[in-house]
C-alpha cells in the first residue's frame, strides 16, 4: 500500500565483555531504515496508515512529548504518504529541533498542559470528535497495529538467536515480537528494557495488544531506567559514549543506551551461558542525542 523499502542489517558487537564471556551478540541496525521515520517506528505506522486509509482518513492526530521520535516518524511519514497530521504536544510551547522538523513536514502542533494531556481520547474527541477525516493514533504508536509492524522484524533475520532484547517506552514493539514469535515457533527468550521507572507496567501494555497469548515467554530487566525517562547518570553517559567510540555505532542515552547497558551489565554478571547467540535491536532515535545534551 504505502511502498518503504527497509534497509536493516545486523551487524555484529565486537567488545570485550561479549567476547570475554564467549557470547555472540549482534545488532539488528533499524536506526539505518530512515533518518526520521527511524527504528521502530516506520515499522508501527505502516499498518496504523493502512487502517487510517482504509477508513477513508487522511488527517492523523497523535501525541507525545517535545522530543518525541514518534511525532517526527509521524510527521515526516504523513508528508510522505499524503496525510496531514496534528500533534498535541505534552506541556508549555517550546521549540526545539525536533518540533522544527516536526513543522517542516508540515505538522501543526497544539500545545497542551499535563493535566489535559492525560486524556488522549477526550483531547480528540473535543478537537477532532466532528471530523470525518481524523484519525486517532495513540503516543508512541501504541496499537495492535503498531505490534504487528513491529512482528515483522523477525522476516528479516539471518539466524535463530538464544535471546532478542529491545528497548521498551510503550511496550508495542516487545508485543509485535512476541506475537510473531510465537506465530513463527522460534525458541529464542524475548527480553524488554523498560525506559522509565516502574517498568512492570510493561507486562500489562503488552498483553493488552496481545490479549490470547499470556506474557509468562516475556522478560523484563526493569533496573536500568536510571531514574525514569530521559533521565540519565554519569555511568550512562560514559557507556554510551563508550559505546559509540568501540563501534562506530551510535547509541543515544533515552532508549538504546539504556538497552546496551542492561546486557553488558547482564553478560558481566554470567546472566548469560557461553556460546548464547544474542540480539538487540537498535531502534533509532538518534534526534534524542539532542535533546539530552
Ligand atoms: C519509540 C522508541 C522506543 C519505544 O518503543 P515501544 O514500542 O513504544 O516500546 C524505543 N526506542 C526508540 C529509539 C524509540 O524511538
Amino acid at each position: 500500500m504505502f511502498p518503504f523499502e527497509i534497509y536493516s542489517p545486523v551487524d555484529t558487537l565486537e567488545m570485550p565483555i561479549f567476547r570475554q564471556k564467549r557470547l555472540r551478540v549482534h545488532m539488528k541496525r533499524d536506526d539505518m531504515i530512515h533518518p526520521f521515520i527511524s527504528g521502530n517506528k516506520w515499522r508501527k505506522l505502516k499498518y496504523i496508515l493502512q487502517s487510517a486509509h482504509d477508513q477513508g482518513k487522511t488527517h492523523l492526530v497523535t501525541f507525545g512529548g517535545a522530543w518525541s521520535n514518534h511525532l517526527l516518524a509521524t510527521a515526516c511519514a504523513a508528508a510522505r504518504f499524503g496525510f496531514s497530521s496534528t500533534a498535541f504536544v505534552r506541556g508549555e510551547a517550546v521549540s526545539n529541533a525536533n518540533l522544527s522538523l516536526c513543522q517542516l513536514f508540515g505538522m501543526e502542533l497544539r500545545f497542551v498542559d499535563r493535566t489535559a494531556y492525560r486524556d488522549k481520547a477526550t483531547l480528540f474527541a473535543h478537537h477532532f470528535g466532528e471530523s470525518p477525516t481524523s484519525y486517532f493514533v495513540d503516543e508512541g504508536g501504541y496499537s495492535a497495529e503498531g505490534a504487528r509492524g513491529c512482528g515483522e522484524l523477525l522476516d528479516e533475520l539471518p539466524e535463530q538467536y538464544d535471546h532478542i532484547f529491545c528497548a521498551c517506552g510503550t511496550g508495542t514493539t516487545l508485543a509485535g515480537l512476541y506475537r510473531r514469535k510465537t506465530e513463527m515457533r522460534l525458541r529464542t527468550r524475548l527480553h524488554g528494557v523498560p525506559v522509565l521507572k516502574g517498568g512492570t507496567f510493561i507486562q500489562e501494555a503488552v498483553h493488552r495488544l496481545v490479549p490470547d497469548l499470556g506474557t509468562a515467554d516475556i522478560t523484563l530487566h526493569t533496573d536500568y531506567h536510571f531514574g525514569g525517562y530521559a533521565k540519565t547518570k554519569a555511568p550512562l553517559l560514559a557507556y554510551v559514549s563508550g559505546f559509540c567510540r568501540q563501534t562506530g555505532i551510535l547509541i543515544e542515552p533515552v532508549y538504546t543506551g539504556k538497552l546496551c547497558y542492561a546486557v553488558a551489565d547482564l553478560a558481566a554478571r554470567d546472566y548469560f551461558k557461553a556460546g548464547d547467540r544474542i540480539l538487540l535491536i537498535h531502534t533509532g532515535g538518534l534526534m534524542g542525542i539532542l535533546g539530552t545534551q
